[in-house]
């Protein structure tokens, strides 16, 4: 058999007969029903009501990082953490090509220039020695500040992304950040419920964002939120995502430019909902990536993406790495026509029209695993239950 013919085989075996099947699609209930129910009944919707501030302490207990301000989605959250972290116009800001864009678009928002860096195939996210042998060869540091010599701009921030869920090598990424001085964000938008080390994703980072869009783990319908720490960002966070207003009983005064980024107490109430399923939620993802492993074990021509050494990933997206770009068409095409919805990588964001002449490494794996990469339906709820 050919081999996306055994492939489709494979999923069609193993999957509901539910079609079309998408990549990963929520799973709400009658206790999303009964909280957002209340919320509408409490008659606070908005960006004020006690299920923001209860979502945000559930977060922070989940995660054991300290401060949790919700947003009303992950890229707002990355953008808070680009302002707080001091960027701004004609900065570098360095992050893994092989992301979502939106990693990326919040750097263009602060008029600064995202810097792609290469991937590595265990964790799919940045390659600490590559990162290290080219800031070594590109950098110099003039007065505490890391400049690219051939740009001669600062490089202000290290942007690293859970990619998929898989928590990238944060301990030697850290060190780097740290030697180079430059501000550590986690982009967790795809990893919570991932952790390394006994540490959840975002837990290094000085800076960190989640998201809870719909195709997330969980999902408040759209939303986000920045983790910390440090209590002085963790307070101009809430500050600055809140139109930056003082607080006092009745004046309307605002201290900076601030945004509208407060997540709706609808969309919290929805968020503690499905927070509390997580954790079931996990397991069931858990099951999900061990019965593909299963099924794709005697099918060598194609490899699974596994979970990395010392890590517990929350397996958001399931990979199957096919040989080449030819075979992974083919079976993009054939999927669609059968209604599993599979996607590709997203293109390499160096591709893309708008990061055209954004500075980049060379970027032989990015390249690779977009080429070879194929991401299977994924929803917990496609998990077979054990007879
Ligand atoms: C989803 C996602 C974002 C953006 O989150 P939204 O809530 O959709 O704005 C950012 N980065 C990555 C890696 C993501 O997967």
């Amino acid at each position: 058999m050919a081999l996306t013919e055994s492939i489709l085989a494979i999923l069609h075996d193993l999957l509901p007969s539910q079609r079309p099947l998408g990549l990963h699609e929520p799973e709400l209930g009658s206790s999303e029903k009964a909280l957002v129910t209340d919320c509408l009944d409490s008659g606070w919707v908005s960006s004020v009501g006690q299920y923001v501030d209860r979502f945000e302490q559930e977060l922070t207990a989940y995660t054991g990082i300290p401060h949790a301000t919700a947003t009303i989605n992950g890229t707002a959250a990355l953008h808070t953490c680009l302002v707080l972290a001091n960027v701004t116009a004609g900065d570098e800001v360095l992050l893994p090509s092989l992301t979502f864009v939106g990693s990326a678009n919040p750097v263009i928002y602060q008029n600064a220039i995202p810097h792609f860096t290469d991937c590595e195939t265990e964790t799919l996210g940045i390659d600490p020695q590559r990162l290290a042998d080219y800031l070594q060869d590109i950098t110099e540091l003039r007065a505490g500040t890391c400049y690219n010599r051939h740009t001669d701009r600062p490089i202000r921030a290290l942007m690293v992304v859970h990619v998929l869920g898989h928590p990238a090598r944060m301990n030697e990424l850290a060190e780097i950040a740290q030697h180079y001085r430059l501000t550590l964000i986690e982009d967790a938008a795809e990893s919570l419920g991932s952790w390394r080390d006994d540490r959840h994703t975002g837990s290094w980072g000085h800076l960190a964002a989640l998201s809870f869009n719909g195709n997330k783990i969980i999902t408040s319908g759209g939303g986000g939120a920045v983790l910390t720490s440090d209590p002085e960002l963790a307070r101009q966070a809430k500050h600055i995502t809140t139109t930056a207003k003082q607080s006092h009983p009745w004046a309307l005064e605002h201290d900076a430019t601030g945004y509208n980024y407060r997540l709706p107490n609808l969309n919290a109430a929805l968020g503690c909902a499905q927070l509390a399923q997580l954790p079931k939620r996990l397991m069931q993802k858990r099951d999900l990536a061990r019965q593909y492993a299963e099924a794709f074990v005697e099918l060598t021509d194609v490899q699974l993406q596994t979970e990395p050494a010392n890590c517990r990933s929350n397996h958001w997206l399931n990979l199957l790495l096919l040989p080449n770009a030819q075979e992974r068409d083919r079976l993009l095409t054939a999927a669609h026509a059968a209604k599993i919805l599979l996607r590709p990588f997203w293109t390499p964001l160096h591709q893309l029209p708008m990061f055209a002449d954004a500075p980049h490494m060379s970027l032989p794996q990015t390249e690779a695993l977009f080429a070879r990469g194929v991401c299977l339906p994924s929803s917990a709820q496609l998990a077979k239950v054990a007879t």
